[in-house]
């Protein structure tokens, strides 16, 4: 665990080696079968069930309903790292619940916590969705330039209810998970301030889905579209009534979002590393190993090189992270724009570093009986999601100055 020095702490050491010894023993010799169009998913869920037993899913949920409490930034981001070296997927999903139920958490909505987090710090899998892509995109939704106003699902108020109406895609978990977190607008004229979050449970009547997308990594995750037709949910499932906290809980889910994001490319980092290092030794051309031969050895120096910068880099940003006191809220634009930097950063090294793998391995780093072309499969999805590679950039610059875009277009 030396690489993560001096950033963790005692208990963080503790989980890293559970952890690790999880990914050698049960993620390394079933990962391939992921992608196996009839078990894969079978078989993460088997995964993700021994993650739970090893405290993962109630580890950054509140005490109070029974969760661990250890929600530092620099936990999540190294238990990320060190599961997506297994497989890209376990890098993201087990920290999901606390992505969703992190707007509760921070706006103190008990009746969310006590109805529906509480059930995720049982020793027993559970599942949970975020629901914010629409058909007309992504990358708007969630940015905070456009403060809410290309969000095209409604929340209209009736009564001790929300009404919601609209259309998500690319919903991770779909039509499987327990508990969906919407993203909607309640009043276009309110911006930001009419952007709503809000909890709803698998069966409410008016939800109906998709069928599963077929996508290029990610292959063991159900994503689909789901449909809101006039869903009734209590007023108090909404994540806070409060003006304009939802939407800066949205940009939190983004900034946590991207920061784990980035973790994860850094373990898909390692693990090709790791992966080439042997290979390379175990390969040769004119008399020596592939890697004793200079060009070879310069190419896997500048793989180091992504790999050692991706990680001093984001356990940089995670510890800022975690001094609220110096660094502010990661609803705030600096330390969404540091998150997003880290994100560029991680996701074209890692991307560079599979390129550099499989022109080391030529022909056997193309094939899929080797890891490098799952990993490449799986990682590029990680730089695509949650602002893209062009949104984010201005998240970036926005961290250091105000930037104005063009006059907003809602098509
Ligand atoms: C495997 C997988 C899992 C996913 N999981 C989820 C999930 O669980 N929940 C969920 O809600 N979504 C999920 N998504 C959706 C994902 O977050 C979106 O696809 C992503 O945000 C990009 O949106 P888009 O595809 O609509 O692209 P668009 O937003 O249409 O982007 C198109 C192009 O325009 C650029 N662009 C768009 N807006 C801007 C802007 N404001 N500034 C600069 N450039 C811009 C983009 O960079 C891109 O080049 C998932 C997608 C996949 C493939």
């Amino acid at each position: 665990m030396k690489k993560y020095e001096p950033f963790i702490m005692e208990e963080d050491r503790l989980m890293l080696r559970t952890v690790r010894d999880f990914v050698e023993k049960e993620i390394m010799p079933v990962r391939k079968q992921l992608d196996d169009p009839q078990r894969g998913h079978h078989i993460y869920t088997e995964l993700m069930e021994g993650l739970v037993h090893i405290g993962l899913q109630k580890r950054a949920l509140p005490r109070e309903i029974g969760g661990l409490g250890q929600s530092s930034a620099v936990s999540q981001t190294t238990t990320s790292e060190e599961l997506a070296r297994g497989d890209p997927l376990f890098g993201i999903m087990p920290g999901m619940a606390a992505w969703i139920f992190g707007p509760a958490i921070v706006s103190r909505n008990m009746t969310v916590l006590e109805k529906f987090a509480a059930q995720f710090c049982e020793d027993k899998l559970h599942t949970a969705a975020l629901s914010l892509t629409e058909p007309s995109g992504g990358c708007n939704i969630a940015s905070a330039e456009e403060r809410g106003r290309t969000i095209q699902t409604i929340a209209r108020s009736e009564g001790d209810e929300w009404v919601i109406n609209g259309h998500k895609r690319w919903t991770s978990n779909g039509g499987i998970a327990e508990i969906y977190l919407v993203l909607c607008q309640t009043d276009h004229a309110l911006g930001e301030d009419g952007i709503a979050l809000i909890y709803v449970p698998a069966g409410t009547p008016g939800m109906s889905f998709g069928k599963p997308e077929n996508l290029m990594g990610f292959k063991a995750d159900i994503n689909l579209e789901v449909f809101y037709d006039d869903v009734r949910v209590p007023k108090a499932w909404r994540a806070s009534d409060e003006p304009g906290r939802d939407g800066r809980n949205v940009r939190r889910i983004s900034c946590f979002a991207r920061l784990i994001s980035a973790a994860s490319l850094t373990g898909v980092a390692q693990g090709v590393f790791d992966y080439v290092v042997e290979y390379t030794a175990n390969r040769f051309f004119g008399g020596k190993q592939v890697r004793q031969h200079t060009m070879q050895a310069g190419i896997l120096a500048d793989m180091a090189i992504d790999l050692l910068s991706a990680r001093a880099f984001y356990l940089q940003i995670a510890s800022w992270f975690d001094n609220r006191a110096v660094f502010g809220s990661p609803t705030g634009d600096f330390l969404l724009g540091m998150a997003s930097a880290i994100r560029i950063y991680a996701a074209d090294a890692t991307i560079r570093s599979c390129n550099k793998a499989m022109e080391l391995m030529g022909a056997y780093g193309y094939s899929e009986d080797y890891p490098i072309a799952k990993y490449l499969r799986d990682s590029k999805i990680l730089q695509l999601w949650e602002g893209g590679v062009h949104q984010t950039r201005i998240d970036v610059a926005r961290a250091f100055y105000s930037v104005h875009g063009p006059e907003l277009v809602i098509p």
